[in-house]
């Protein structure tokens, strides 16, 4: 197990420390759309959560602008990747949902037809917690895993997983790939606590948990990174030279690593699934 970090990440699944983030939005929503107030909204809000990240991580999210260039918006039709990055705001409404790290330009997983997140109807009705929403979705394009699936804490156990599935209309199946415990054999690393300012739990309403307030999975992430979050990117993607070339060659060891590697893989074919299959939604906070 590696210890570098508060957040739960995998090696096997985590960018370059200085990579360049390429973001677009698909060919035939944006036609015709770029103009409506939502849609220049919605890119207001990836700029302020892509601006929330790069402060602390050295990595550089790009967002392209789209024009009538076929090469500034990506495509179903795309046979090689026009962006790390590839926004959908198509499917089932409230289901927002992000490939983990480096599995989006994977094509074992992510064909470059096909988007890697997943904003449903936010781009004619944005929700008011749309910030925060891409601010979370963009720490799993860095390859954070869920807070509350942290391995030390069985979450699953203390939310009421059938008023869950009920609510959100959710398959057992798509209630593991979303809130299962991390398994703490894989090279995960994680603090000792969860940090209920998480930006990468979930803003749930304390009827989901089966002790309320008092869960220690209960949590109230806000649209900006936690003081933890922020100590925790910034060594998984440090700004500095030094931390980035110490980060190169730690991440050089753990993929080389024989066990490591047989078990991240192990664990990578199991959210590969997870990807295919599951979903998550993030219901708009309670007051
Ligand atoms: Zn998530």
């Amino acid at each position: 197990m590696y210890a570098h970090c508060d957040l739960c990440i995998r090696e096997y699944g985590s960018m370059e420390p200085d990579a360049t983030i390429a973001i677009a939005f698909n060919r035939d929503e944006v036609n015709g759309k770029t103009q409506t107030p939502s849609m220049t909204q919605v890119r207001a809000v990836f700029q302020t959560a892509c601006e929330e990240w790069m402060k602390y991580a050295g990595v550089t999210f790009k967002i392209i602008v789209p024009t009538e260039d076929p090469e500034t918006t990506w495509s179903t039709v795309d046979t090689v990747y026009k962006a790390n990055v590839r926004v959908t705001f198509q499917g089932a409404p409230n289901t927002y949902t992000s490939a983990l790290g480096t599995q989006s330009i994977d094509p074992a997983v992510f064909a470059p037809g096909r988007p890697s997140m997943v904003l449903a109807g936010v781009g004619d009705n944005p929700p008011r917690d749309l910030l925060r929403i891409v601010v979370h979705e963009l720490g799993h394009v860095l390859g954070f895993e869920h807070e509350h699936q942290h391995p030390f804490y069985l979450c699953s156990a203390e939310i009421d997983a059938d008023m869950i599935c009920r609510t959100w209309g959710l398959s057992p199946r798509e209630f593991n790939a979303n809130f299962k415990a991390l398994d703490p054999s894989y090279s995960f690393s994680c603090d000792a606590a969860i940090d209920a300012q998480s930006v990468m739990g979930y803003s749930l309403d304390q009827r989901f948990f089966r002790s309320g307030a008092q869960s220690p999975c209960f949590a109230t992430p806000g649209d900006r990174l936690s003081e933890r979050d922020q100590r925790c990117v910034g060594k998984v993607y440090p700004k500095d030279k030094e931390g980035r070339a110490a980060r190169y060659a730690e991440r050089l060891v753990a993929l080389e690593s024989r066990q490591g590697s047989a078990m991240e893989a192990a664990h990578f074919a199991w959210t590969r699934m997870s990807a295919r299959k599951g979903k998550e939604r993030l219901p708009e906070s309670v007051k």
